[in-house]
């Protein structure tokens, strides 16, 4: 594995990645939103358990590789029991993180995939949970890429 390689899949990925945290459809979900990202082949269903503007649980499943999987498990970590808008703040905050590679230390676990800016063609792969998790609380259950998805 290169250096970059090394740096990209840290431990926090290759941890996830093997041990996928609120894996599997939620029977409490009252949203629930695809994502497909065909560049890299990875798909994602979030399952949202909404209480009024909060996430009161939420899991994923979905198949792909080891970005999208890992980043989709943290994203529940990170999300359950937060309202739509620290929901939408942390995304940012992410969002940041992975395009520009600019980790606060603060934000440890998320702060793992700074790795990915080097590979702009993942950065889809690192969002993917995340923009079908706020899809799911627009309560929007459609596809979030701009490509048709038939399934
Ligand atoms: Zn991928």
């Amino acid at each position: 594995m290169s250096a970059d390689l090394t740096e990209l899949y840290q431990q926090v990925i290759l941890d996830h990645n093997r041990r996928p945290r609120n894996r599997g459809r939620l029977p409490t979900a009252n949203r629930v939103a695809h994502g497909d990202n065909p560049s890299c082949g990875d798909q994602c269903s979030v399952y949202l358990q909404l209480e009024g503007d909060r996430i009161k649980d939420l899991s994923f499943d979905g198949s792909g590789c080891a970005i999208s999987q890992a980043s989709a498990s943290l994203m529940t970590t990170q999300l359950k029991g937060k309202t739509a808008a620290e929901a939408q703040a942390l995304y940012d905050q992410f969002h940041e993180i992975v395009t520009t590679g600019n980790a606060p230390d603060e934000m440890s676990d998320i702060g793992a995939f700074a790795g990915v800016h080097t590979f702009p063609a993942r950065i889809k792969c690192a969002t993917l949970g995340w923009h079908a998790a706020l899809n799911a609380l627009k309560s929007d259950p459609t596809t979030v890429t701009t490509e048709s998805h038939n399934d």
